[in-house]
C-alpha cells in the first residue's frame, strides 16, 4: 500500500504512515497542502507560525514512539 509522502522535520527520516488520499498525501496532509500549510514536497510553510499547529502537522501519522522520541 502506498503511504503519505509527508516527512516530518522532527528527526528527518520519519514518514507519515497513513494511506495516500491525493497527490501522494494522506487526507490530513492533503488538507494541509490545500490550506497552504505545506508545499507539494511536504515541507511545512514558514507562514505556519503556530508551534502547536506545526507539531500537529509534523506528528500526524507517525508511530507514537517515534513522535515521543523526536519530541524529547
Ligand atoms: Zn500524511
Amino acid at each position: 500500500m502506498e503511504t503519505c509522502r509527508f516527512t516530518t522535520s522532527w528527526g528527518g527520516v520519519a514518514r507519515c504512515s497513513e494511506p495516500v488520499y491525493r497527490l501522494g498525501f494522506c487526507r490530513f496532509h492533503f488538507d494541509c497542502y490545500r490550506r497552504g500549510e505545506i508545499d507539494i514536497r511536504g515541507v511545512i510553510s514558514e507562514r505556519v507560525t503556530d508551534q502547536e499547529r506545526r507539531r500537529e502537522i509534523n506528528f500526524h501519522g507517525l508511530p507514537r514512539e517515534s513522535a515521543m522520541s523526536s519530541a524529547a
